[in-house]
């Protein structure tokens, strides 16, 4: 099978000096596009910044090996600028990698207003500018691809990562509404929770791990979700090291209640064990629309009291 290309295809890659993103980049350069690649230039906690110099390596990096690619310094706060940049140096935008990120890891108790606010503006607000700024290109054009970099650390939480675990997964949540307004457009738009050697994981794994944690292997699930030929939407994929997997969400069959004077915490209480049990008929609903609250109140009404 030939290899998928990205030929005539407008990448911006943002917090693409490093890690993840720099590998990113290269990649799509060297499949056909015209990459953007931004890097404000901070520190792994997002203190300093205007360090050009990370962006402009990847940059020469891509066009030494005969590919496309303009360096973008804005943070992702002002992703219309990063837009901008691709619509001028390429004319278009076809696919938004949201990457950028910083860490400040706290126990809550210890956390700042500060720390709370940065890690939101950086990864949740940041995100939000970019593909607010492609969107009216990609409904103009009827196509787009953007991802949105989640964490196992907002999925299922992690010690002293309150302000990026909540952002993380607050991510998930704009990807599943963005894949519901793009798709007639033929915007699609998944999530990935990656594990990787970064400067930010560099201290928080062991070396033996972290060996096997190439950032290369986050690429090919990353470019496949932004080809053309990919019908993926609304998706959320943890992947690493080689491993990739799908997540979805799991509902119990759960319990109703009859809704009188009867339904008491201690009516709860007795019940939380079959509440909480997935072993029979649990559910994987997608949508919103996949509570049948017809069927529920028509069986709560056959119920005697609680
Ligand atoms: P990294 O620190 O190597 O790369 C992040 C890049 O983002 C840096 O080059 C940094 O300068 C840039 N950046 C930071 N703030 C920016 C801003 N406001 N505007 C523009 N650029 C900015 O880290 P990485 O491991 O490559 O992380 C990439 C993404 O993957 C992040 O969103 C991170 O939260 C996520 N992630 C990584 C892992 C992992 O195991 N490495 C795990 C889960 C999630």
């Amino acid at each position: 099978m030939s290899e998928l290309r990205f030929d005539g295809r407008v990448v911006v890659v943002t917090g693409a000096g490093g890690g993840l993103g720099k590998v990113y980049a290269q990649f799509f350069a060297s499949r056909g596009a015209s990459v953007v690649v931004n890097d404000l230039g901070g520190s792994r906690t997002g203190d300093g910044a205007g360090n050009h110099k990370a962006a402009d390596i990847v940059v020469n990096e891509i066009i030494a090996a005969g590919g496309k690619a303009v360096a973008n310094f804005d943070s992702v706060e002002d992703g219309d600028k990063i837009v901008a940049t691709a619509i001028k140096a390429f004319g278009r935008v076809d696919i938004v990698i949201n990457n950028a990120g910083i860490l400040r890891d706290k126990s809550f108790s210890r956390m700042t207003d500060e720390d709370w606010d940065l890690i939101q503006r950086v990864h949740l607000r940041g995100s939000y500018k970019v593909a607010k700024a492609a969107w009216e290109h990609f409904q103009k054009q009827g196509y787009g691809r953007i991802i949105n970099t989640s964490s196992a650390a907002g999925i299922y939480g992690n010690f002293g990562q309150a302000n990026y675990s909540a952002a993380k997964l607050a991510l998930h949540g704009f990807t599943q509404t963005l894949a519901r307004e793009g798709a007639k457009k033929n915007i699609h738009c998944n999530s990935i929770a990656p594990i990787a050697a970064s400067r930010m994981t560099e201290t928080v794994f062991p070396p033996e791990l972290l060996a096997h944690l190439n950032p290369s292997f986050i690429v090919p699930v990353v470019a496949y979700l932004c080809h053309e030929s990919c019908a993926e939407n609304g998706s959320l994929f943890e992947l690493g090291a080689g491993f990739v997997s799908k997540l979805r969400w799991e509902r119990s069959k759960g319990v109703v209640f009859k809704a009188d004077a009867s339904f008491t915490p201690g009516s709860v209480s007795k019940q939380i064990s079959k509440i909480g049990d997935f072993s029979s008929d649990a559910q994987h609903p997608a949508s919103i629309a996949e509570v049948d609250w017809v069927g529920l109140l028509e069986e709560a009404k056959t119920l005697k009291s609680n």
